[in-house]
């Protein structure tokens, strides 16, 4: 690891005015779960870091009429346990339950989980998000790119969106709030995130001198929402396909639905096509494979990530049929 000037800012504007309005110069350090090792490989070379830690106004899980309020610096283990989270919002508690490690959940916080960089090994060896070799070869098409994206992968960009918690947080309609110099903005969730298309971008909309302040989760009011996970081993470790369901039924037929899909693309994938799959359907075995397939018709697997395409399916059906049968 290199050196780097190390600054604990007690409030959110200091926090913003000590960091740079360019990529590459501070980083902030929440929980440093995932910061710390990409210090540690090189990966990303601050030359300042900005501790939020200090921030008392960052912590907590607070209720009010736009919903529930859940400060950046709460840990996953704080949310998990949350006794409102719990009961209104079962689906995220389960999703937060399931992420990482107990060790990790006690560190890790929820707008660290929401910026959390990308596991793609290229990037993690330092080969940058959209990485090439010097002839110009994309490595993720030519190497090993088992993990790597199945959908929304024409390129540059062919890594998976990282995290588990957001899929679900984005069917329940949540929203991020972020403040910076200028001042503060409330993005839907799933516009917080997009697909860098040169080396500069990030694969956040997010400013380098902009930090995530809370989430905010509206009533679930008659959403029925679930989230499933397909893992390698039920350990530590990143699943190869998410998927997180919301529907809201009429009677025994569905009204509306929100599906999202995650680590098969560079983003959270919404899918207006199994929504529409799903309107107006009795939510049955027969609706939530048709709504699947439609998921994944668009999928154009990489050359050794086509087992992915049935894993994702997999996973919106079994999502689809668990929401169905469950409370919100
Ligand atoms: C073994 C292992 C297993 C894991 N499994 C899962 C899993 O199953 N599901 C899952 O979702 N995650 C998983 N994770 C990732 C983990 O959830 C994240 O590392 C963690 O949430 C990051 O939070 P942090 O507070 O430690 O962030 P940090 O490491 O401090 O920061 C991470 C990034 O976010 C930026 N950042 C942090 N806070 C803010 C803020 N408030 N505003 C703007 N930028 C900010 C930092 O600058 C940095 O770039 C796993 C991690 C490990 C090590
Ligand atoms: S095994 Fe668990 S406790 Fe040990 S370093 Fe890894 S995450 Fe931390």
């Amino acid at each position: 690891m290199r050196a780097f000037d190390y600054v604990s800012p007690t409030s959110t504007r200091q926090a913003a005015n000590l960091l740079s309005s360019t990529w590459g110069n501070t980083e902030i350090l929440a929980g440093g779960t995932d910061l710390l090792a990409l210090m540690k490989e090189d990966v990303v070379t601050p030359k300042r870091l900005v501790n939020i830690k200090e921030i008392a106004d960052l912590r907590g899980v607070k209720s009010d009429s736009s919903g529930l309020r859940i400060g950046s610096l709460t840990t996953l283990a704080e949310v998990a346990e949350d006794a409102g989270v719990r009961e209104k919002y079962p689906a995220f508690a389960e999703a937060v339950h399931e992420a990482a490690s107990p060790q990790i959940r006690n560190m890790a916080t929820v707008g660290g989980n929401l910026c959390q960089r990308p596991r793609c090994w290229y990037f993690r060896n330092g080969l940058g998000l959209l990485p090439k070799d010097e002839s110009g070869k994309e490595l993720v098409e030519e190497g090993d790119n088992r993990y790597h994206a199945i959908l929304g992968n024409d390129g540059p960009a062919r890594f998976v969106s990282p995290s588990t918690i957001v899929p679900v947080l984005i069917v329940y309609g949540a929203k991020v709030r972020l403040e910076g110099p200028k001042g503060k903005r409330e993005l839907p969730l799933e516009k917080f995130y997009v697909i860098p298309k040169t080396d500069r971008d990030r694969e956040h909309d997010l400013l380098p001198n902009e930090i995530v302040t809370e989430v905010v989760i509206p009533a679930a009011n008659g959403w029925k929402v679930a989230h499933y996970e397909i893992r390698q081993k039920a350990a530590f470790d990143w699943p190869l396909a998410v998927a997180a369901v919301a529907l809201k039924m009429d009677g025994s037929s569905v009204q509306a639905a929100r599906v999202v899909l995650g680590h098969v693309a560079p983003t959270p994938w919404p899918s207006p096509q199994a929504e529409a799959a799903l309107k107006g359907q009795p939510a049955n075995e027969d609706s939530a494979k048709k709504a699947a397939d439609a998921a994944l018709a668009n999928a154009k697997p990489l050359s050794q990530n086509a087992y992915k395409v049935q894993l994702a399916r997999v996973a919106v059906k079994r999502a689809i049929l668990k929401a169905a049968g469950g409370a919100a």
